[in-house]
C-alpha cells in the first residue's frame, strides 16, 4: 500500500491567529464549496495550480528554466505524513499548553485518511489538534475526524439556505446537521461568520445565527470576522476574477454585536478581540 499523502496548498508556522495560541496551520488543497468571497482560492481546487503574480515580475523571459523571482509559483504539493509531522516538530517547542496543529484548507474532509492520521499522529507527540472546517462533508467522513480534536472552527456563512447556496454554491443543510453532530461530541467549538456587507449583515441572518449559536451546548464563543478582500490578488493570480466586496462598518458590527449579545452568546469580532 502506498503512503498516505494530502496536497497540501502551505504551511504556516507560529500562527496568533488560527486557533488557541501558538500554531501551526496546514492547509489541505481541495475545497467542496466554492465561497464568492473566499479568502484562499487557492485552496478551492484539489489539483496543483500555477500562480502568477505580475507585481513579481521582472520579464526576464526565463520562465522554462523555473522563476527565481517567486512570480511564477505552484501551489499544491503532495505531501507525507512524515513530511508534515517534521513541520510540526520544528515548531513544538513554541505550542507550550495551548498551541499545536490546525489543521485547515480548503476542507481537510477531502482527505479523510491523511487527516486522520496526521491527527492521531499529534496526539500520539503530544501536539494539540485543532480542524478549521466547511462542515460541507458526509458524516461518516467527518465525524472520526471531528473526534480526534481538542477544538474545532466552523462557518454559519449564511442562515437561510437558498442564499447559502448562491454565495458558496450549495445549501447549509448539511452544515447544519454535522454542527448538530459535532455538539454531541462535547468539543468546544468556535462558530464563525464571515460578514460581508449587503450580502449576510442583515439582521434576520444575523438573528438566526445567534439562535443557532445560544443552542450549542459546548460553544466558546461566536465570531464575526469582517470582510477582507484577501482572497481578490490570489484569484488573479490563478487567472480568475473575484469580486471585491465591503466589509461593514465598526457602527453596522456595533449593532451586529447587540443582536449577539441580546442572546447572550458569547462574542469576538476578528480583530477587534471583544472590547466592541
Ligand atoms: S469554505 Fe473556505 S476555502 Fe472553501 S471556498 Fe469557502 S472560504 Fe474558500
Ligand atoms: S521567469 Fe518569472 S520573472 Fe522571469 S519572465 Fe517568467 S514569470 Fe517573469
Amino acid at each position: 500500500m502506498g503512503e498516505v499523502t494530502a496536497l497540501i496548498a502551505d504551511i504556516q508556522h507560529c500562527s496568533l491567529h488560527d486557533g488557541p495560541g501558538i500554531r501551526t496551520t496546514v492547509f489541505v488543497k481541495g475545497c467542496p464549496l466554492n465561497c464568492v468571497w473566499c479568502h484562499n482560492p487557492e485552496c478551492i481546487s484539489p489539483r496543483p495550480e500555477v500562480m502568477y503574480h505580475a507585481d513579481k515580475c521582472i520579464g526576464c523571459g526565463h520562465c522554462a528554466e523555473g522563476c527565481f523571482s517567486g512570480a511564477r509559483v505552484t501551489c499544491g504539493r503532495e505531501m507525507t505524513l512524515d513530511e508534515v509531522m517534521e513541520e510540526l516538530r520544528r515548531d513544538k517547542p513554541y505550542y507550550g499548553g495551548s498551541g499545536g496543529l490546525t489543521l485547515s484548507g480548503g476542507e481537510p474532509a477531502i482527505y479523510p485518511e491523511f487527516s486522520a492520521a496526521l491527527l492521531d499522529r499529534c496526539a500520539a507527540e503530544g501536539i494539540g489538534r485543532a480542524l478549521e472546517t466547511s462542515l460541507y462533508a458526509a458524516p461518516e467522513v467527518l465525524m472520526p475526524l471531528l473526534r480526534r480534536c481538542d477544538i474545532v472552527m466552523c462557518d454559519l456563512k449564511h442562515s437561510d439556505p437558498e442564499l447559502h447556496k448562491k454565495y458558496t454554491g450549495a445549501g447549509n443543510a448539511l452544515i447544519l446537521e454535522n454542527l448538530r453532530l459535532l455538539d454531541s461530541l462535547g468539543i468546544p467549538i468556535i462558530l464563525r461568520t464571515p460578514v460581508i456587507a449587503g450580502l449576510n449583515d442583515d439582521d434576520e441572518n444575523i438573528t438566526a445565527a445567534a439562535v443557532i449559536a445560544a443552542s450549542l451546548k459546548n460553544l466558546k464563543y461566536y465570531e464575526l470576522l469582517p470582510y477582507h478582500p484577501l482572497g481578490v490578488s490570489k484569484a488573479a493570480a490563478l487567472g480568475r476574477e473575484q469580486t471585491i466586496f465591503e466589509a461593514p462598518s465598526p457602527e453596522r458590527f456595533r449593532e451586529l454585536a447587540e443582536i449577539v449579545k441580546s442572546r447572550s452568546v458569547p462574542l469576538r469580532i476578528a480583530g477587534r478581540g471583544t472590547d466592541i
